[in-house]
C-alpha cells in the first residue's frame, strides 16, 4: 500500500506533471486502486481522464478505455501521446492497416491505454482476445450514455452490462459529467449490476455569485443589471427567439453592444455574433439554449436567465459559462411563475410517455424549489447534483437570509396557478 501512494505520487507529477489532485479525483482513483466498482460524476472539465489513466498507469498491463465518440478518442490518445504514455485507438475512423499495427502493438505488451467504442470491445473476437491480455483496468467514459432518461442514449452501451461477468477480476469504472439522480441509477444498475461506489465532485463553482429576483418586468431588471455592469461580456437566455430578438433591440436602443443568437437565424448571421462575442470585449449575448455549446470564453462575467430553465441541469450548465477564469462572476434569475406554468404545459403537451412526462414534471419541480430556497441557494444546487454543501455565504439567501417565510404570498402566489 506505501507502494502504492508512492507510484500514485510518482505518475501525478512525473507523468502528468500535476502537483496535486484536484477535488474528488484522489477518492475516485483510491477507490479504483482497491477494485471497488465505481462510478464518477464530475462536471466537464473538472479531470475525469485522470481518474482512470492515472490507476491504469499505476496497476499496469493493458487498460481499456471505451468512449463514444472517435473524435474523443483521438483528442486523448494524442494527449497521452503528449505525456509520453503508450496509447491506442481503434476505431472506424481510421484504416484497416492503422488498425492492425494498433492492435499488434497492444497484444506485444506496449499499450497501457486501449480506447475503443463499445460495439468493437463487444465482439466475440475482441472479448476473447482481451481475456488472453493482463489488463488493469476497464473504463467507461461518458457512461450516461447507457442510460435512456439521459439525451444521449446509446444502444451499444447496453451491452457494456457484459463486462463485469467477463471481466470479473478487473476493475470497473464509468465516468459520466451527469448527475442526475435517474441516470445515476441507471448507471449503476445496468454496468455494475445495482451496486457501484458513487462519488460526486466538483460541481461547486464558488467564484460565481448565484442570485434569484422575482421577475416582474424583466427588461427593465434585464437593463439595470447589464448596465451596472457595463463594459463586461455577459450572456442573457431568454426562452424564445421573439424574446431574444426583443431583448436584445432593447439593450441595444439603451446604447449596449448587444447582439442576437437564436436558431431561427442564418447561420452565417449566429457565426458572425458568435465570434464577435468571442474576440471583442464587452459584448453581452442574448440567446436562446441554442448559444454556449462548446463556447469557450473564459471572461465571461455574468449569465442572466430571463426565464427559467426546465431544469436545474440546464440552468448549472448555462450559469457555468460565466467565470471560467475564476474570477468574481455572477448569475441572475428572473423567476416568474407564468414562466414555470408554461414549462409545465410544454411537458404536458410533449409526445413522450407518461414516465418520462413524470420525469420532467420531477425536474421542473426541483427547478421552482431552487428558485423559492430559503436556505443556502448553492447548497440547494449542489444538493441536487448529490454533492453535500453548507451554506456558501456567495448566494443572495446568504447575503440576505429571510428573517420570516411569508406564508401569505406564498400562498397567493400558489392561487394564482
Ligand atoms: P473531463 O473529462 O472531466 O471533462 P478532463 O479529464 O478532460 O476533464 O480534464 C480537463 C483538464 O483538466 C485537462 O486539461 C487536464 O489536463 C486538467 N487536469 C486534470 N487533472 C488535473 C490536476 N490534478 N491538476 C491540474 N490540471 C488537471
Ligand atoms: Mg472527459
Ligand atoms: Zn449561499
Amino acid at each position: 500500500p506505501a507502494q502504492i501512494e508512492t507510484r500514485k505520487r510518482a505518475v501525478l507529477k512525473d507523468v502528468f506533471g500535476f502537483d496535486r489532485f484536484r477535488p474528488g479525483q484522489q477518492e475516485v482513483v483510491d477507490a479504483v486502486l482497491a477494485g471497488t466498482p465505481t462510478l464518477a460524476v464530475m462536471p466537464t472539465g473538472a479531470g475525469k481522464s485522470l481518474c482512470y489513466q492515472l490507476p491504469a498507469l499505476v496497476l499496469g498491463g493493458l487498460s481499456i478505455v471505451v468512449s463514444p465518440l472517435i473524435a474523443l478518442m483521438d483528442d486523448q490518445v494524442a494527449a497521452l501521446k503528449l505525456e509520453g504514455v503508450a496509447a491506442e485507438a481503434i476505431h472506424s475512423g481510421r484504416s484497416r492497416e492503422d488498425n492492425v499495427a494498433a492492435w499488434r502493438r497492444v497484444t506485444s505488451g506496449e499499450t497501457r491505454l486501449l480506447y475503443m467504442a463499445p460495439e468493437r470491445l463487444l465482439t466475440e473476437r475482441m472479448m476473447s482476445a482481451l481475456l488472453r491480455l493482463k489488463l488493469g483496468l476497464i473504463a467507461i467514459d461518458e457512461a450516461h450514455c447507457i442510460s435512456q432518461w439521459g439525451h444521449s442514449f446509446r444502444a451499444e452501451y447496453l451491452g457494456l452490462g457484459r463486462l463485469r461477468e467477463a471481466f470479473p477480476d478487473v476493475p470497473l469504472v464509468a465516468l459520466t459529467a451527469t448527475a442526475d439522480l435517474g441516470t445515476r441509477t441507471d448507471i449503476v444498475d445496468r454496468l455494475f449490476g445495482g451496486s457501484a461506489k458513487v462519488f460526486i465532485s466538483g460541481f461547486d463553482r464558488p467564484n460565481i455569485f448565484i442570485g434569484v429576483e422575482e421577475k416582474r418586468r424583466p427588461a427593465e431588471q434585464i437593463e439595470r443589471f447589464v448596465r451596472e455592469r457595463a463594459g463586461s461580456a455577459g450572456i442573457v437566455y431568454r426562452i424564445s427567439r421573439k424574446k431574444v430578438e426583443e431583448t436584445a433591440s432593447a439593450l441595444c436602443a439603451a446604447g449596449i453592444r448587444a447582439l442576437p443568437y437564436h436558431a431561427g437565424m442564418s447561420i452565417e448571421a449566429r457565426q458572425a455574433n458568435q465570434e464577435a462575442f468571442l474576440a471583442e470585449p464587452g459584448i453581452v449575448m442574448v440567446a436562446t439554449v441554442a448559444f454556449g455549446m462548446g463556447i469557450d470564453k473564459s471572461d465571461v462575467r455574468y449569465v442572466i436567465h430571463g426565464d427559467a430553465p426546465g431544469t436545474l441541469e440546464a440552468y448549472y450548465q448555462e450559469i457555468g459559462r460565466a467565470g471560467r477564469d475564476g474570477q468574481p462572476s455572477e448569475a441572475l434569475l428572473l423567476y416568474g411563475l407564468e414562466d414555470i406554468q408554461t414549462r409545465r404545459r410544454f411537458i404536458e403537451e410533449e409526445a413522450s410517455e407518461p414516465e418520462r412526462k413524470r420525469v420532467e414534471a420531477r425536474r421542473l419541480d426541483s427547478m421552482v424549489g431552487f428558485c423559492e430556497a430559503v436556505t443556502c441557494r448553492r447548497a440547494v444546487l449542489l444538493g441536487y447534483f448529490g454533492e453535500r454543501a453548507g451554506p456558501c455565504g456567495h448566494c443572495d439567501v446568504c447575503r440576505n437570509p429571510p428573517r420570516v417565510v411569508d406564508a401569505s404570498k406564498s400562498a397567493q402566489l400558489a392561487l394564482r396557478i
